[in-house]
């Protein structure tokens, strides 16, 4: 019971009849020794403990010796590590072993094909292969697919056994399933009984178990084959037992890549000549060897369960990819080119890019520098009136800082009051008539300062981007503070006495010219004209120095200013000579006054350089009258009557009434 006995796994068990031992041992002696004849060493893979194996196979060695002549055949039974070291060091010429091992010697070392096959005998039959049956219970009826039994308990002898593991789980995986993970894998160890048992226990809902296995617990009594029910049956022509899965070739006998070529033909043809239910075959338990079975099933099993020697993952050359991949290779290659190609335009558009990103904030530095640099000020305002930007020179004349600025509205933070204390509308703000109609424009404004107080400037307001400056505008305004002041100094030099701050002579003359002409467009108002002189000046000035007769000078006006109306006008004509024009006055009216101011002075007493002065005036009247065609002519007449006044012995007042 070959089949019965052996696994492919090395962990089945042997039993040599010992008479048949015996007989055979002393035929072995009989022998006579060859010493000069050529070895052959053969090496078989022991499945049992190595001396009882060396036992087992003597018969066919002995055959051998018996019927290939020239050669001395020796043998050695060894384990796994012992027969591939010997294989690999040429320990060995012919190898006997079981069909994984046989695909991974192959594979590592390059055996022969195989010479023959092994046949052996099973319940009585020979078979020359093998394969793996899934059964359960006969009343499980929802376990009838192979994907039934994902996720149930199924019990195995081990993972390492073929026909009790390796061929169901290469069915299953066939499937779509993948073992163990896909099911709850239940190990019971050889021999394969105990798998039958433990499904007929109930402790697993099905079994795997070599081919064989369950027609010889029946034969024994052990088993009702009613009682399972074979998953995924298989009926190949002329395979007698119960069958789950595909078939796999028994045992083979190759020879090492270095065996004499015509020496494998001789042992191939003793060995398949062996008589089938001979002698030898009796004495080894088998049934004979026959014509080489094909291993590429078993090539395929282990390479698609990734067991030894694919296990690994495999090596894969440029060439190996080249020939399966040729097409995604092309593509790739194709739209990496492509996506090269893109990649190398967009470093160029980012170069590009970070040029002109520099340029502009080349520029926007320039600018920045620009308005730091720019003695206006200068902001911008967005299309609502925002402040978007500010240089430092406007925060400086406002008074305020970039964060107070930009965001807030530009009218109600520094231009919502006009020069007089008025509100200014927000409508009349010319930066909001810009943002409406476009128009560049330049005016002068009132801005306030943080603190409240304001202060002149001259406004441009210029639109940015659209035709109708709805983008926004620029802001330039210049602090007209100064101007204004020096415009105003200016303007007092020119019309005003340095000395007394009166009028001076060219604005007086101006001003009596101006009211002349008011006179001759309304007769009926003219004007009272007074000429005033100093009396003996120049003795003042001898007597107590030109500074006192400044003194004396500045006096004089001030007494003037004091008896007078705002709306009359006094102007310094000259040295000691003064000149008064009051509007809307008679001859009289400006002679009394004349008489009134010739008092006061004569009254009055100057303190100067610790001097003090006296001094009177002599004063001529006269009336500006719409028939006066000339100023000089008016102002001839009050010379004229100041002459009289000094004529007349001097601190005295004179009239010269117009012509009639
Ligand atoms: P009269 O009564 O006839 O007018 O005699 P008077 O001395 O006042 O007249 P006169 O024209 O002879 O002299 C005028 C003097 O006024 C001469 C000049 O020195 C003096 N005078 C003119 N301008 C100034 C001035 O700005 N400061 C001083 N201290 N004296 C001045
Ligand atoms: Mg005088
Ligand atoms: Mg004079």
């Amino acid at each position: 019971m070959w089949l019965r006995e052996q696994d492919e796994v090395m962990c089945t068990k042997f039993f040599p009849h010992p008479a048949l031992v015996a007989v055979l041992l002393s035929l072995a002696a009989a022998v006579p020794p060859a010493a000069a004849q050529e070895e052959v060493r053969l090496g078989m893979l022991a499945f049992r403990p190595k001396a009882e194996m060396q036992q087992h196979w003597r018969p066919l060695v002995d055959y051998l010796n018996g019927s290939v002549d020239g050669y001395r055949f020796t043998y050695s039974a060894m384990n796994y590590p012992e027969l591939e070291q010997a294989i690999a060091g040429r320990g060995v010429d012919f190898v006997l072993t079981n069909p994984a091992h046989y695909v991974l010697m192959t594979y590592r070392n390059g055996l022969s094909s195989p010479l023959a096959t092994l046949v052996p005998v099973e319940d009585g039959r020979p078979v020359s292969s093998f394969g793996g049956v899934i059964f359960t219970l006969a009343g499980r009826d929802d376990l009838t697919r192979l994907t039934d039994l994902r996720g149930h308990r199924v019990a195995a002898v081990e993972r390492g056994s073929l026909g009790g593991y390796q061929a169901q789980a290469m069915e299953l995986l066939r499937a779509g399933m993948r073992l163990p993970q896909d099911i709850s894998l239940v190990e019971t160890g050889m021999p394969h009984d105990a798998v039958v048992t433990a499904v007929l226990a109930g402790e697993a809902e099905a079994g795997f178990v070599r081919t064989g296995l369950l027609e010889a617990m029946a034969a024994e009594g052990r088993l009702d084959l009613r009682q399972v029910r074979v998953l995924n049956p298989q009926q190949p022509p002329g395979f007698p037992f119960l069958l789950s899965t595909r078939l796999y070739p028994e045992w083979p006998l190759a020879a090492l890549p270095h065996a004499d070529e015509d020496l494998a033909r001789r042992v191939a043809a003793a060995l398949l000549a062996l008589p089938h239910d001979g002698a030898v075959a009796d004495s080894l338990a088998i049934h004979g060897f026959n014509i080489p079975q094909d291993y590429e099933p078993v090539r395929i099993m282990l390479q698609a369960l990734r067991l030894p020697p694919f296990d690994a993952a495999p090596e894969f050359t440029a060439h190996d990819v080249w020939h399966k991949y040729s097409w995604e290779v092309l593509a790739a290659t194709l739209m990496g080119g492509v996506i090269l190609l893109l990649a190398a335009r967009l470093l160029l558009l980012n170069r590009r890019l970070g040029v002109e990103r520099q340029r502009v904030a080349q520029q926007s530095e320039e600018r920045h520098r620009l308005l730091a640099a720019l003695g206006e000020g200068v902001y911008g305002v967005d299309c609502t009136g925002i402040c978007t930007f500010v240089n430092p020179a406007a925060l400086d004349m406002l008074g305020l800082t970039a964060e107070e600025v930009v965001g807030a509205d530009q009218h109600a933070l520094f231009h919502h009051h006009r020069e007089d204390g008025a509100g200014y509308p927000l409508t009349e703000c010319p930066v909001y008539q810009t943002l409406r109609d476009g128009q560049t424009r330049q005016m002068d404004e009132w801005f306030l300062r943080r603190d409240g107080s304001g202060f002149p400037v001259l406004l441009t307001v210029t639109p940015v981007g659209g035709t109708g400056g709805q983008d926004g505008a620029v802001v330039v305004f210049r602090d007209m503070a100064e101007r204004r002041r020096l415009e105003t100094e200016l303007r007092t030099q020119a019309t005003t006495d340095a000395l007394t701050g009166l009028s001076n002579r060219r604005h007086f003359l101006a001003e009596i010219a101006r009211e002349l002409n008011r006179i001759q467009r309304a007769p009926a108002q003219p004007a009272a004209v007074l000429m005033v002189d100093l009396d003996n000046f120049k003795g003042v000035n001898d007597r107590y120095g030109h500074a006192a007769g400044d003194v004396v000078l500045r006096h004089f006006a001030t007494t003037l200013a004091l008896s007078l109306r705002g709306s009359d006008l006094v102007g310094r004509l000259g040295g000691e000579e003064f000149a008064v024009l009051l509007p809307d006055s008679s001859l009289e009216h400006g002679g009394q006054l004349a008489e009134r101011l010739r008092r006061l002075v004569a009254a009055a007493t100057v303190t100067a350089d610790d001097a003090t002065v006296c001094y009177t005036v002599s004063i001529g009247v006269t009336l500006m009258v719409a028939a006066d065609d000339t100023v000089d002519r008016v102002l001839a007449r009050a010379d004229a009557a100041l002459y009289r006044a000094k004529d007349g012995g001097r601190d005295r007042v004179a009239s010269e009434p117009p012509p009639a």
